[in-house]
């Protein structure tokens, strides 16, 4: 299956992606992911985007696709991905179909996560993220570790994104209405797109997930996690 997740930021997109891809054995590919691995890795191209992340802006579509194309091609994608944070834009929504369109495939469907902006900010500034695996997430009031700052699941270091700072955030908002709202209208006008409210328990949203993909019920029992 080839999914796109979209949705403000904090609407748990990452916490969501990484569970549902796991269990549809599918890649999950995260733009912002891809991103901060250039930037740990000190690349021109991290040093580039870290400019606009910081600021709460999009890095720019021409270095956004070649990101994503370069991660599209390697071959576990074949069978399908989950896409987390891009396309982001309707020039990159418009490359991406073009690129599906050019190996005959194209999008299944699209889950907007949806969540009150007014609960964005508590979200984003209590979130929590591991050096060591990018999807152990956590949030200091709604899903604490058991150890202040240590992963539950891995032991490594907690610590806090620099662009989920309150004034970043509030940026992204706005970013996020003028720039990636317009790809949500640009994949409903196709029909593909099920909004699933954000509200509740991390299991919650995932069957709901589920349930839009027509995974749900049965194959979502042993999903404890
Ligand atoms: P969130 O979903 O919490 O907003 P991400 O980890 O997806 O965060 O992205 C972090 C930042 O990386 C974004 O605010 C933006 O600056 C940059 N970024 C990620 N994906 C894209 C994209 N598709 N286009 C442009 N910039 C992106």
């Amino acid at each position: 299956m080839r999914i796109l997740l979209i949705g403000l930021p904090g609407a748990g997109k990452g916490t969501q992606a990484g569970r549902l891809a796991a269990h549809l054995s599918i890649p999950h590919i995260s733009t912002g992911d891809l991103f901060r691995e250039h930037i740990d890795q000190g690349t021109e191209l991290g040093q580039n985007a870290h400019t606009h992340i910081q600021a709460g802006l999009l890095v720019p579509d021409e270095v956004t696709i070649g990101v994503f194309e370069e991660r599209l091609v390697r071959p576990d994608t074949e069978r399908g991905f989950l896409l987390d944070g891009f396309p982001r834009s309707l020039a990159q929504a418009h490359a991406l179909d073009g690129i599906l369109a050019g190996s005959g495939t194209r999008l299944d469907a699209v889950l907007d996560l949806e969540i009150p902006e007014g609960q964005v900010v508590r979200r984003i500034a209590g979130r929590r993220l591991c050096r060591q695996g990018r999807e152990h997430i956590f949030h200091i009031d709604f899903s604490p570790p058991e150890v202040a700052g240590v992963c539950d699941l891995c032991g490594g270091e907690l610590y806090q994104r620099e662009d989920d700072r309150e004034a970043t955030v509030r940026k992204r908002l706005e970013v996020y209405r003028s720039e990636t709202a317009p790809v949500v209208d640009h994949y409903q006008a196709q029909g593909l797109v099920t909004t699933i409210s954000a509200h509740g328990r991390v299991q919650e949203v995932l069957s709901r997930a589920l349930d839009a993909i027509g995974q749900g019920q049965t194959d979502a029992t042993g999903m404890s996690s």
